[in-house]
């Protein structure tokens, strides 16, 4: 069956085991554009099977991360572990039919075998109950029969045909001597139950697929399409993690990335047409396939994915990231902005995002606004405030007090002249006095623009509060 004519479903099955890594994010996209590219489904299920290390906070970090990052699923969220009784009967009736067995031997006799065979590997049922007898037989573990001669070949939209000796595959446990379903037979009789068409998913899973393969054969179901994406790699070429910076799609938003950027450098990092490097949604819509997507492990590029950000910045609707902005104004300036503030900064919106990398940026250069008199003057600021400089700010407020328009042209001309009688005309000595006084920083947009949208009054009570406190 062809793409177009197939109901596509895809899944995105993480584990709660803590924040969402950006490996997971970018394979949940992956699902979300294939879905949305054939107008077929995402489903989302939580792969919760681990009780000792369950924790309902991940589950609600994932699914934020995932609203977050702007993916949507279809239906209901599905717990697998609510399924478990479903996936034992599975088991059963492998058991009935011959498809699986009971395996008695205790943890301890199966680690001596295993030493006594080399090391790693059980040798199969037949041979295994030959040459072993179990001490008990009252505990057991459910195992597949599996394959021992021939070879299976899994054809990989994205690794190619890829074939393993049935030899090196082992009857690995269905379900543990508790009663209690293992992931591989979990997530096999869930993807198999919500008619997933295609499985995208890290390449570490690969070696899975031929043993999931094996279960699919068993109960003559139908097997999906796969796709197996290569790891994200660190700059440095190890496995992308907490050393690089941030692993997480949590710490991004954190960082003051908005998720059209994470989209966009996720989708780019991994997966290509051509040589564009900023796609819409749209069009990523239009154009995701799974034949485009890298064989070889990308590596993650900050300066990449900066860029990225600074661009979705500058195209974003001011009200849209003033609203994400607000975290960040009280998280890192304990201020929320009131109406004359929000109007100030919107003034000077072009300019403060026409510079921003990230929101923590536009936030850090535009706080001021928000703040009151006395000014925290940062550690450059007061540097810039030397009792000279002081001097400059005093005649400046002079000037300022007699010009009634007060536009930035007024303003640049005004220190222009203060400039040229007090210190050899260098305007930089003047503005960067003025900026430290109204922005308590030595980063701002333009200060004479800054100085016009605060007003005569502002400006010249932010000057003489500048002279008092710094003298
Ligand atoms: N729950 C698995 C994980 O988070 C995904 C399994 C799969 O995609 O088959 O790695």
């Amino acid at each position: 069956m062809t793409e177009e004519n197939q109901k596509i479903v895809t899944r995105f099955p993480p584990s709660p085991t803590g924040m969402m890594h950006i490996g997971t994010a970018r394979t949940a996209l992956f699902n979300w554009l294939f879905a949305r590219k054939h107008g077929g489904k995402m489903l989302f299920r939580i792969e919760d099977t681990d009780r000792a290390r369950h924790n309902e906070k991940a589950v609600t970090a994932l699914i934020n991360a995932t609203k977050w990052l702007g993916l949507d699923w279809d239906g209901e969220i599905v717990s697998q572990y609510e399924r478990r009784e479903h996936h034992v009967s599975i088991a059963q009736k492998l058991l009935e039919d011959g498809k699986a067995w009971k395996c008695y031997y205790s943890q301890e006799e199966l680690e001596a075998i295993r030493k006594e065979n080399g090391g790693f590997k059980l040798p199969r049922r037949e041979e295994l109950e030959s040459k072993y007898t179990p001490s008990q037989t009252e505990e057991y573990t459910v195992r597949i029969l599996g394959p021992v001669e021939g070879e299976t070949t899994v054809s990989d939209k994205v690794q190619g045909d890829v074939t393993m000796q049935n030899a090196e595959l082992d009857d690995f446990v269905l379900l543990r001597s508790d009663g209690t379903p293992t992931y591989m037979l979990s997530v096999v009789c869930d993807d198999h139950d919500m008619g997933v068409t295609h499985v995208i998913r890290g390449d570490d899973h690969l070696n899975n697929t031929f043993r999931q393969n094996v279960i699919y054969d068993a109960m003559c179901w139908q097997k999906p399409v796969y796709a197996h994406v290569p790891l994200i790699l660190g700059p440095d070429g190890t496995k992308m993690s907490k050393r690089h910076g941030a692993a997480s799609v949590e710490e991004y938003r954190e960082m003051g990335y908005l998720p059209e950027a994470m989209r966009n450098y996720l989708l780019r990092l991994g997966w290509s047409h051509g040589d564009d490097e900023i796609i819409s949604d749209a069009q990523a819509k239009e154009w995701f396939d799974l034949e485009h997507i890298g064989k070889s492990a990308a590596r993650f590029d900050f300066d990449k994915l900066e860029n990225l950000n600074a661009h979705y910045i500058r195209e974003s609707d001011t009200d849209a990231l003033l609203k994400e902005c607000e975290h960040f104004y009280q998280k890192n300036h304990n201020i929320t902005p009131n109406v004359q503030a929000i109007s100030q900064i919107k003034a000077c919106a072009d300019e403060l995002k026409s510079r921003a990398k990230t929101l923590i940026q536009l936030t850090d250069e535009s706080a001021f606004f928000a703040k009151d008199v006395p000014l925290n003057f940062d550690e450059k600021a007061s540097t810039v405030l030397s009792p000279d400089a002081l001097a400059i700010l005093g005649h400046l407020e002079k000037s300022f007090e007699d010009c009634d328009a007060f536009t930035s042209l007024d303003i640049q001309d005004i220190c222009k002249v203060i400039a040229k009688e007090y210190v050899g005309g260098k305007l930089g000595k003047v503005a960067m006095p003025l900026r430290a006084a109204l922005t308590g920083t030595t980063v701002s947009p333009s200060v004479f623009h800054v100085a016009e949208i605060l007003g005569k009054e502002e400006t010249c009570n932010r000057i003489r509060s500048a002279i008092t406190a710094m003298q």
